[in-house]
């Protein structure tokens, strides 16, 4: 059975990168009818954030990325807060010092630094050079008496460790390459290459997919994994995949201070989960040659963790934007309404809540929801029906009205008085008749009455939104522009 883990540090706002691991992993683990464990690793105090863990849990549930074990679940395993398990990490050190396969460290940063020049110079690796890998209980003792404090290091095997990634293939690191490593803090504090492997292993997790940043601590933890299964604390060790980087804008990776990487600016602007998780899932993984839209449930279908890409991915905002937009499309017109409300809630100053008309909004919905990139769109789209006075964008006003709109506005109110105003057809005749006694074609005639009952130049289909709009409003906000 498979038992995969996401297991963020609340440090900062949840970033796309961070999402797109959660993602790989929930749809693994949906895949195979496996568990997701989520796991909190706020082990460093100094870092992460209670305000910062709500965020997460936030986001996840928004994105409808539901964990099996974990916070507020709970679980076989628990607690699930790193911070919470303290006494765990402290024991298994503990059991791996007694062992032999960690041992104490009382080199100085000084120290290790002259080294490392040194070997760099030399040009040998510059990694640690397991100076106290062997100390007598006499060195021991003099280096406490001296006032050394030292760090707990994890005693790397001496042979090259090969394992297969599930996306990368078979891959080999030799000793030089992976030296001794400290798992635990002079001051007690354990380490992340401590807690997560011990955690994985506690939690019996099978696959480890996370982001390619984290290769380099794979052999690492599998030298580790190896110990703990000598010491009974391990019984297995999990196979890996790590998933490629993610390029942002110059081709550069993308970074979590990018504002591109932001999760809530796409929550802000209206992303639906649904179209974010799809686009995401994109970011080293296809559905199909030659399909990018399709629903979360075909994503499950179909995902497996050896078909993704070990190439690094392109983010790319329009394709995201395209995609989300392809999502709006396909629901239905009351969820798509429902979607929308929290940017029909009094966006402007001079937007009155109690202006909001749902009987206006119904019948111009459908026209947005073809329109629409991102449901913040529908602020723009919509709000001449909601606005005592529409929105005056004066660059659109000055491109309307280039030349003399007055007599066109003038022709065109007079007809639109007389037109049938149950019949958008009957409005569009009006204006395009005012348009030949002024000779010009419907689309010329027809921008200066839209920037004047709009105050935009594009909007939704325009005889549409005069008919919802009503005759007696179409008709001030024209005599209003030509006062
Ligand atoms: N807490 C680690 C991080 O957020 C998890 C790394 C891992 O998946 O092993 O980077």
């Amino acid at each position: 059975t498979v038992r995969v883990r996401f297991c963020p540090s609340p440090t900062g706002n949840p970033h796309v990168g961070l999402v797109r691991t959660a993602l790989f992993n929930w749809a693994f683990a949906r895949h195979h009818g496996g568990t997701l464990v989520l796991r909190i690793e706020d082990t460093d105090a100094a870092r992460d954030s209670e305000e910062s863990y709500e965020q997460l849990l936030d986001s996840l549930r928004w994105l409808g990325l539901d964990w099996d074990e974990g916070p507020e679940v709970g679980g076989a395993h628990a607690p699930y807060r790193q911070s919470q398990r303290m006494d765990i990490y402290r024991d298994v050190a503990d059991k791996l010092l007694a062992a032999g396969h960690a041992y104490h460290c009382y080199c100085t940063t000084e120290e290790l630094e002259v080294r490392r020049d040194a070997a760099r110079a030399a040009g040998r690796p510059s990694g640690y050079d397991g100076h106290c890998r062997d100390l007598t209980p006499e060195q021991k003792a003099a280096y406490e008496t001296e006032g050394r404090t030292s760090i707990v290091r994890f005693r790397m095997p001496d042979e090259p460790i090969t394992f297969t990634d599930l996306v990368r293939g078979e891959l080999t690191f030799t000793p030089e390459n992976v030296p001794d490593y400290g798992i635990v803090r002079a001051n007690g504090a354990p380490l992340y290459t401590l807690v997560n492997p011990v955690d994985d292993a506690l939690m019996e997790i099978t696959h480890v997919l996370r982001g390619e940043d984290l290769l380099s601590s794979t052999p690492r933890q599998i030298a580790l994994y190896q110990a703990l299964m000598g010491l009974g604390v391990a019984h297995f060790v999990p196979q890996f995949g790590h998933l490629p980087y993610v390029m942002g804008e110059g081709n550069k990776k993308l970074s979590k201070r990018d504002p591109q990487a932001s999760l809530n600016l796409y929550r802000e602007r209206g992303f639906l989960p649904d179209g974010l998780l799809n686009y995401l899932s994109l970011l080293g993984w296809s559905f199909s040659a030659d399909q990018d839209v399709f629903s979360r449930a075909e994503m499950v279908g179909a995902f497996e963790i050896t078909d993704v890409n070990a190439n690094p991915a392109r983010f790319d905002l329009k394709k995201a934007e395209a995609i989300n937009a392809d999502h709006i499309r396909q629901l239905d017109v009351k969820t798509f309404m429902e979607a929308c409300a929290p940017w029909l809630r009094a966006p402007y100053a001079n937007w009155a809540p109690e202006d909001f008309d749902q009987a206006a909004f119904e019948a111009i919905a459908p026209y947005a929801q073809t329109r629409v990139t991102v449901l913040s769109d529908i602020t723009a789209n919509v709000d001449f029906l909601f606005l005592a006075e529409p929105v005056e964008d004066e660059a659109s006003w000055a491109k309307a009205m280039k030349g003399d709109p007055a007599g066109l506005l003038t022709t065109a109110r007079a007809k639109l008085a007389d037109a049938d105003w149950s019949s958008a057809e009957s409005l569009k005749n009006a204006v395009l008749a005012a348009g030949e006694e002024h000779g010009l074609k419907l689309g010329k005639a027809q921008a200066p009455v839209r920037v004047a009952v709009t105050g935009r130049t594009v909007g939704l289909p325009l005889f549409e939104s005069l008919e919802i709009l009503g005759k007696e409003r179409t008709l001030l906000r024209i005599d209003a522009t030509l006062a």
